[in-house]
């Protein structure tokens, strides 16, 4: 049976499982590894029986839970080589001072965010200590927990667990390269590029049973290779980040919103409904919607926009429109 689980869709974190024939796959482990296991096990998903996780691109909110998940699992992890690097890059400061060095230097970086908070809510008004805050929980805190989680699980081994681990170790690692479908034991991967400020990110359409599913989120716009992939797809994941008004008259300073919008920023709602209704083909049982900004969306503006797009073309009646959260794992949808 195949089945396709969004766990946890957004800016503060990003997971899916795709399950076809014996293989259980993650794809991106944006959430710690703890909510996650809880959210798999929400939906009767068990965390135990994942083969391997895929990663889209290196953003935290991709990958936030996964080396611990990774390690607690013992499962290896597929990245391009580009996104493996840039994902070491980004933990690397970290591996040249010991733990409690790293544990004061958070200690020290969240206090002076606090300060700076303070100062900017006197300078700036609440719209920009929000996105402030905002970022502080995905630079510091869920990091520290993962960290925290670790040292615990390891607390009962032998005392040559050295304190500076790296933080880079995985049990595994697997490269790809976009353009060229692999296999992960029942389900064939079509990794393809997408326009987005990374290193080297990809979209995905997992192939099982017969059954194709499309995976494209985190994109500035759907150029034609990304047209191309998402024919013919049975289940379709599109980004539907942003309402373009909602995201000009809202919080985010000038330089977040011009990123937001650009070519290798996010699909707004009206971006999505535009290819949902001129160029996609029709053919999905689902289509999911994605990557909903919780500052510059609404879950029924996306909705009522994917909605009217669909609705205009009659023959298009089959399919089913969902929404992925933020906070809660959607019901499974199987075939
Ligand atoms: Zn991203
Ligand atoms: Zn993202």
């Amino acid at each position: 049976m195949v089945r396709f689980t969004v766990l946890a869709s957004g800016s503060k974190g990003n997971s899916t499982v795709v399950s076809g024939g014996r293989t259980r796959i993650l794809v991106d482990a944006g959430v710690s590894c703890r909510e996650l296991f809880r959210r798999m096990r929400l939906v009767g998903e068990e965390p135990e029986t994942l083969d391997a996780i895929v990663i889209t691109h290196e953003h935290q909110d991709h990958v936030n839970g996964l080396a611990v998940t990774a390690r607690k699992l013992g499962i290896p992890v597929y990245f391009t080589e580009g996104t493996h690097r840039a994902w070491m890059r980004w933990l690397t400061p970290r591996r040249q001072m010991t733990y409690s060095q790293w544990l004061e230097q958070c200690r020290k970086q969240a206090a002076q965010r606090h300060a700076e908070t303070e100062a900017a809510a006197m300078a700036w008004g609440p719209g920009e200590v929000d996105l402030m805050a905002g970022a502080e929980s995905a630079l510091g805190e869920p990091e520290q927990a993962e960290v925290a989680d670790s040292e615990a699980e390891t607390a009962a081994e032998p005392a040559t667990v050295p304190p500076q681990k790296d933080l880079t170790w995985l049990p595994a690692v697997e490269y790809f390269q976009a353009g060229q479908p692999f296999q992960i034991g029942d389900i064939a991967i079509s990794p393809f590029t997408i326009p987005h400020d990374a290193a080297d990110p990809v979209g995905f359409v997992f192939q099982t049973e017969g059954v194709r599913m499309g995976f494209a989120t985190d994109l500035g716009y759907i150029p034609p290779n990304v047209k191309a992939q998402l024919k013919g797809v049975d289940l379709l994941l599109l980004e539907s980040n942003h309402d373009l008004e909602m995201l000009r008259d809202g919080p985010y300073p000038w330089s977040v919103k011009q990123r937001v919008l650009s070519r290798v920023g996010h699909l707004s709602n009206e971006a999505a409904a535009e290819f949902l209704e001129t160029e996609y083909d029709g053919q999905a049982a689902y289509v999911i919607l994605a990557h909903l900004s919780e500052s510059n969306n609404l879950p029924e503006l996306a909705r009522v926009t994917a909605e009217r797009a669909l609705n205009g073309r009659a023959s298009l009646l089959a399919n089913r429109l969902l929404l992925a959260a933020q906070h809660e794992p959607l019901v499974p949808v199987y075939f």
